[in-house]
C-alpha cells in the first residue's frame, strides 16, 4: 500500500467510524441529578444466566435495562417476555454482535434494520441502542437517528466479561467506581469461562450494599441525555 492510499483509508476510517464513536463517548458523560444508578446488561439473553439475573433483580425489586443481541432475543422470546413483565427496559445491541468499527456500510445497514425488525416482532419497538464495544459508524448513527432510537453508552465498566477475573474483583470495581447517576455496564451473556456467573455472584454482594448506601435504581428511560 502506498502512502497516498494509506492516508485516504485513514481519512475514510476516521469519518466512517472513529468520529461518530468518539462523539457518542463524549456525549455520554452528562451529570445526572439524584442518587440513582442505571444498571444495564449487554450480550444476552442467555438461557443459563439471564433467568438467574432476573431472579436476583426481582428479589430486590430492581429495574434494569437489557441491551439484547437480536438473534439471541429471537431464540429466547420467553426471556424477553419475562423482562417486559418485570418492568425492565429492552434496548438493542446489534443483530449478532459484530464490531461496527470495521463493518462495511451495506452490512451495517442490514444489521440495524434486521435487528429492529426482530425486536418489533417480539413486541418491543426499540428506543435505545448500544453498539457492541460502543463502536458506532456513520450508518448505525444515521439509522438510529432516522428511527428515533437514542444512543446509550455507559459510565462504569467492571471488566466482567474477562475470563481471568473473579466475582470479588468485579464487586470491588463496582463499589469503588460507581458514582451518583452512573450508567453501569455489565454482561448477562457471552464473555469468557462462564463470565456471567461471576457477574451475578458479584451483584449478590453489591446490590444490598448499594441499597444500604441509599442508592435507588432506574431504567435508562429516566436518564437525561
Ligand atoms: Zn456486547
Amino acid at each position: 500500500m502506498n502512502r497516498k492510499t494509506a492516508v485516504l483509508l485513514g481519512a475514510a476510517a476516521l469519518g466512517y467510524s472513529i468520529v461518530p464513536t468518539g462523539y457518542y463517548k463524549c456525549k455520554q458523560h452528562l451529570h445526572q441529578p439524584g442518587k440513582a444508578l442505571y444498571l444495564t446488561f449487554d450480550d444476552g439473553p442467555d438461557p443459563q444466566y439471564t433467568p438467574q439475573l432476573l431472579d436476583l433483580l426481582e428479589q430486590y425489586h430492581i429495574p434494569a435495562s437489557f441491551f439484547v443481541v437480536a438473534q439471541s432475543a429471537q431464540s429466547h422470546p420467553d426471556l424477553i417476555a419475562r423482562m417486559k413483565r418485570n418492568g425492565h427496559v429492552i434496548g438493542l445491541h446489534s443483530l449478532s454482535h459484530k464490531n461496527g468499527l470495521i463493518q462495511p456500510p451495506l452490512s451495517a445497514c442490514r444489521d440495524f434494520s434486521q435487528s429492529v425488525a426482530i425486536l418489533q416482532q417480539l413486541g418491543i419497538p426499540p428506543r435505545y441502542f448500544r453498539p457492541p464495544w460502543g463502536h458506532w459508524n456513520m450508518v448505525s448513527a444515521a439509522q438510529a437517528y432516522r428511527c428515533g432510537i437514542r444512543p446509550m453508552l455507559w459510565d462504569v465498566m467492571a471488566e466482567d466479561w474477562r475470563g481471568d477475573t473473579t466475582a470479588a474483583e468485579i464487586a470491588y470495581k463496582l463499589l469503588t467506581r460507581t458514582f451518583d447517576g452512573a450508567v453501569i455496564c455489565l454482561h448477562d451473556g457471552r464473555g469468557k469461562n462462564n463470565a456471567p456467573s461471576r457477574t451475578i455472584a458479584a451483584l449478590r454482594q453489591v446490590l444490598p450494599q448499594w441499597l444500604e448506601a441509599g442508592y435507588c435504581f432506574q431504567t435508562v428511560d429516566h436518564y437525561d441525555t
